[in-house]
C-alpha cells in the first residue's frame, strides 16, 4: 500500500467503500478487503454497518494503528449536541476509542456550519478522532469552513471519476493543503462500459476500472475509495500499483469528463460547482 502524508496524517492511497453493505455482507466484505491489503475503510452513521465493520477490524487482528478508519456524521445530527452524541454512539457501535477521520457527511443549511465545526474540533481535542473533514462540500462551503471558521480539515470527500471533472474543488483543496477522497470512483460500474478506458486498459493488460483508479491515484492528493462486495472486484481494484499511465493516456481520460454526476441527496445536495 502507498501512503499520502498530509497534515501529519499517513493516509493509505486507496480506501475501501462500504455503502450499501450491511449485516453479514458488510462484515465479510471488510474482512476480505483487509486480507487483500486494504488499510483504509470508509463508513458512515447512515450506512448502518458500523457494528459489523468494527467487528471485522477486531477479528482481523491487525494492530489498530495500521488501520485508517473514516466515519461520517449524518446531516440531521449536525447540531453541536447531536454531533457529539452521535459520534459517541458511532464509537460504541464500532467498539473503538477513536476513528482516524470524522466527516460532515452532507452540508445542512439548517444548522450553522460554525457550530458543527466547533463540535468536531472538540471531538478531536478529546481524542475521539485523529482528524476531521467534510464531504459533498462545494468551493463556497470549503471557503466558509476554512477561511471564515478557520477549521483545520484533512479532506473533502466528493464524487470523482473520469466522467465528472472536479477542477474547481481540486484547485480549492490544493490551496488549503487538503486531499480529495474520491467516492464512486468506478462510477458505480459505468467505467466498465467505456470504450476509451477499455482501449487504454488493453495496452496495460488492465481493466477499465483499474485504469480509472490508476488515473485517480496518479493525481496529487486524490484518494479513491471503491466499494466491492465481490472478492474478485476488491482484488482487481487494489492491483493498480504496478503500472503507470503515459501522459498521452492520462490526457485522453481527462477529456472524458462530460460532467456526469451520479449521486444526489434531495434536500441536502448543495449548489454544485459546474466544473
Ligand atoms: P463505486 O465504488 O464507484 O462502485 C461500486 C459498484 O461497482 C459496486 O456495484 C461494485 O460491485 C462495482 N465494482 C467495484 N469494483 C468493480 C470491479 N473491479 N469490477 C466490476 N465491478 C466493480 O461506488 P460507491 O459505492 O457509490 O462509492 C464508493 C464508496 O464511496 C461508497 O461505498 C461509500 O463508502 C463512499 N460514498 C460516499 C458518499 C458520500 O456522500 N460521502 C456517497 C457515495 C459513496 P460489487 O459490490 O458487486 O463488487
Amino acid at each position: 500500500m502507498r501512503y499520502l502524508a498530509v497534515k501529519g496524517a499517513r493516509v493509505p492511497a486507496l480506501g475501501f467503500g462500504t455503502w450499501a453493505l450491511s449485516g453479514r455482507g458488510a462484515y465479510d466484505a471488510t474482512r476480505q478487503a483487509l486480507e487483500l491489503g486494504y488499510r483504509h475503510i470508509d463508513t458512515a452513521q447512515i450506512y448502518g454497518n458500523e457494528a459489523e465493520i468494527g467487528r471485522a477490524l477486531r477479528d482481523s487482528s491487525l494492530p489498530r494503528a495500521e488501520i485508517f478508519l473514516t466515519t461520517k456524521v449524518a446531516p440531521n445530527n449536525l447540531s453541536a449536541a447531536a454531533t457529539k452524541r452521535s459520534h459517541d454512539e458511532s464509537l460504541k457501535r464500532l467498539a473503538l476509542d477513536y476513528v482516524d477521520l470524522l466527516l460532515i457527511h452532507w452540508p445542512n443549511p439548517q444548522i450553522p456550519l460554525g457550530e458543527t465545526l466547533k463540535a468536531l474540533a472538540e471531538i478531536k481535542a478529546a481524542g475521539k478522532t485523529r482528524f476531521i473533514g467534510v464531504s459533498n462540500f462545494t468551493v463556497e462551503l470549503l471557503r466558509e469552513a476554512v477561511e471564515r471558521h478557520r477549521a483545520d480539515l484533512l479532506c473533502n470527500q466528493v464524487e470523482y471519476h473520469p466522467f465528472l471533472p472536479q477542477r474547481a474543488v481540486l484547485a480549492a483543496l490544493k490551496r488549503y493543503g487538503m486531499i480529495l477522497t474520491a467516492y464512486a470512483p468506478v462510477a458505480r460500474g459505468r467505467v466498465f462500459k467505456d470504450k476509451t478506458l477499455a482501449g487504454i486498459g488493453r495496452k496495460y493488460g488492465k481493466t477499465p476500472g483499474q485504469i480509472a483508479l490508476r488515473w485517480l491515484i496518479e493525481q496529487d492528493g486524490v484518494v479513491p475509495i471503491p466499494k466491492a462486495a465481490r472478492r474478485e472486484h476488491a482484488a482487481d481494484n487494489i492491483a493498480i500499483f504496478d503500472f503507470a499511465l503515459s501522459a498521452e493516456d492520462r490526457a485522453a481520460i481527462d477529456r472524458l469528463g462530460a460532467g456526469e454526476r451520479l449521486v444526489e441527496w434531495g434536500g441536502y445536495s448543495p449548489d454544485w460547482d459546474r466544473e
